[in-house]
């Protein structure tokens, strides 16, 4: 039972009637099919993910064509070769899966006459209703303006991956930006090497492209993964200090007071990545099972 001040921006009440279903009509709104693919319309979003992949795929030319193919060792093009495009494949469906995953979307206009009659709510309970999209509500979500949904524990919404953070794709998101850093770390490291090389051998063949264009090349390339790096490396440690105290970006920026059950960091970890842990937690192919580590919870 909760009887802490409420915000005025949510419409709250006890009862079906003074929440308005009839405002809600014509319900119910129609249902994404199970399998069907989460994908937010949005131009911005779409060109700002396009960028990132465009982004990443010229990275990948850089490193291979102008860097590795050329470079005297053999052993050491095919070890940083594979490590690289390996990295860049998981950088890239990390961000495949946090864009095409639901974040946690709550059916839209839910909040019907009969939904709210059959919650069976007891007196003094309180339920919110999102006044733009007709939901009920839960707990910690919060609505947004560019998915017109209202998403589950929605931490913010991000234009590079077209879709917002939230309950279900943080995990593909945390991945996301830790591979982007690790790649541009990486691709910084072979440009510095590989200006060495260049400037101990002759210009002409420490590349297959004109000492000109290499140069251009290489210094796109490092000003591109200094950038990205800066960026992913924070937005990586900021993701995970908000999984380990279980405060949401939003939840930080409105200072809102935690009503929720407080556990510990690593069972945090383990609600946004998956229980138990495993090598699993760094593949953006497994699905984290929430309601596992849930279950986990009450049973230690
Ligand atoms: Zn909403
Ligand atoms: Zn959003």
């Amino acid at each position: 039972m909760k009887s802490s001040p409420v915000p005025r921006s949510r419409d709250i009440e006890r009862q079906a009637g003074y929440l308005q279903p009839e405002h809600c009509a014509p319900p119910p709104p129609r249902l994404r099919p199970p399998g069907e693919m989460w994908f937010v319309r949005d131009g911005c979003g779409v060109a700002c993910g396009l960028i990132t992949w465009l982004l990443v795929l010229y990275a990948e030319f850089v490193v291979v064509f102008v860097m590795l193919l050329p470079a005297r060792s053999v052993a050491y093009s095919l070890v940083n070769g594979a490590l690289f495009n390996t990295l860049a494949f998981l950088a890239l469906a990390s961000h495949f899966r946090a864009m095409c995953t639901d974040p946690g979307a709550v059916p839209k206009g839910n909040a019907t006459k009969e939904f709210i009659e059959s919650l069976q709510l007891k007196p003094g309970q309180v339920v919110y209703k999102c006044p733009k999209c007709c939901s009920i509500k839960p707990e910690r979500a919060h609505h947004c303006s560019v998915c017109k949904r209202c998403i589950r524990k929605m931490d913010h919404h991000c234009p590079w991956v077209n879709n917002c953070v939230g309950e279900n794709n943080q995990k593909y998101f945390v991945l996301f930006t830790m591979y982007i850093a690790l790649i541009s770390f990486h691709a910084l490291f072979m440009a510095a090497l590989h200006f060495v090389f260049c400037f101990e051998e002759d210009w002409s063949k420490c590349s297959t492209f004109s000492p000109p264009s290499t140069v251009i090349l290489l210094i796109l390339l490092c000003f591109e993964g200094l950038l990205f790096l800066i960026f992913t490396a924070v937005m990586f440690g900021t993701q995970v200090h908000s999984i380990c105290t279980d405060e949401t970006g939003i939840e930080q920026l409105k200072k809102e007071e935690k009503t929720w059950v407080k556990k510990s960091r690593w069972m945090n970890m383990k609600m946004v990545f998956g229980h138990p842990f495993s090598i699993a937690w760094l593949s953006p192919f497994t699905t984290p099972d929430h309601g596992k580590a849930d279950a986990y919870q009450y049973v230690v």
